[in-house]
């Protein structure tokens, strides 16, 4: 990975599961096919994958997608790293100033409206993930797509039988994703249904939440005996309502583009998202 090929924070590499129903088979298949050879992937059926994991239900999948070389890493980590790499070649990096507005001269962005006063530029690229609508309202911008804030809860669920280093796992049907922590400790997350809450509330760790979480959790997962739950926090990503993301160019302001609406693995895909936009803003190009 190229992060720790320049000295990078590194990544736990757990392996990653992403559960697929009988729905979603034969396209998901297909999928894995075009991506052998670009990264380490393989198809486990279901009943290879009772054999090699059999802590996990398998009833109602058709099997998974199994990532050996995948992982988890710290995000905060990750984005001091690049700050401090951008700042050593001499990039300008400005941390807790507000952006307020973006700043226009006849359909062309002039720089941007901050708690530092104007900052001059010719391109400004909005990446504010769930204070996305907020920014777009208070600078006057219309969202190219449904964008909409939602509220993940992240739970601690303890259980002494459930291996330190687990696979990571993706489970679409049951809306639950996760990975393991430390020894007999599980973080499974699950977004919360209410849409569009505001990103500044102060919204605290739900114990009902928790509980549903568990109850998921529990369809997926054969537990060793009874669940502790281990609190857990609330944090908010841009949502839409199609899970495709917003990576485009403002269709009124020339100069000013839009990347949002991750869905809830905007990291993952922070790298292929900074190629696309280097080249929507840079090259002129669509970056495909
Ligand atoms: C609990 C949880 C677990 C997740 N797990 C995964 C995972 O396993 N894998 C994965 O790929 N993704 C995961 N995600 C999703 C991922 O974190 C997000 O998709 C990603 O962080 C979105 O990146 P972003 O830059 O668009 O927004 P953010 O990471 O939210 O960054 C937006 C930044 O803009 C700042 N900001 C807001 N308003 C302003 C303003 N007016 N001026 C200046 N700055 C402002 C905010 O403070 C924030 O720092 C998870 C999300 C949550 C909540």
């Amino acid at each position: 990975m190229d992060l720790e090929r320049q000295g990078g924070p590194a990544v736990r590499r757990s392996g990653a599961l992403h559960f697929v129903s009988h729905a979603q088979e034969k396209v998901t298949r297909e999928r894995v096919q075009e991506m052998r050879g670009l990264v380490p992937v393989e198809w486990l059926a279901a009943d290879e994958g009772a054999r090699r994991f059999p802590h996990i239900r398998w009833n109602d999948l058709a099997g998974a997608v199994f990532e050996p070389t995948a992982g988890h890493i710290d995000p905060a980590e990750v984005t001091r790293f690049w700050i401090a790499k951008a700042r050593a070649k001499g990039q300008w990096a400005l941390e807790g100033v507000e952006a307020r507005g973006v700043a226009q001269d006849g359909g062309h962005v002039v720089g941007i409206y901050s708690s530092m006063g104007l900052l001059r530029a010719h391109r400004v690229i909005l990446c504010v993930g769930a204070w996305s609508r907020k920014l777009a309202g208070a600078g006057g911008l219309a969202l190219p797509s449904n964008v909409f804030s939602r509220s993940v809860q992240c739970d601690a669920l303890a259980d002494t039988s459930f291996a330190q280093e687990h696979p990571a796992f993706l489970d679409p049907a049951l809306g639950i994703f996760g990975r393991s922590d430390s020894p007999g400790m599980l973080r499974a997350g699950m977004a919360l249904s209410d849409w569009n809450i505001d990103p500044d509330s102060p919204i605290p760790h739900s114990p009902q939440q928790q509980m549903a979480v568990r109850d998921v959790a529990g369809q997926r997962f054969q537990w060793g005996g009874p669940i502790r739950g281990a609190g857990g926090w609330r944090r908010f990503d841009a949502f839409t309502p199609d899970g495709e993301a917003v990576v485009a160019a403002d269709e009124k302001i020339s100069g000013l583009y839009w990347a949002t609406g991750f869905s809830g693995h905007g990291l993952k895909i922070a790298p292929a998202v900074a190629a696309r936009m280097e080249a929507l803003a840079f090259d002129g190009t669509n970056g495909n």
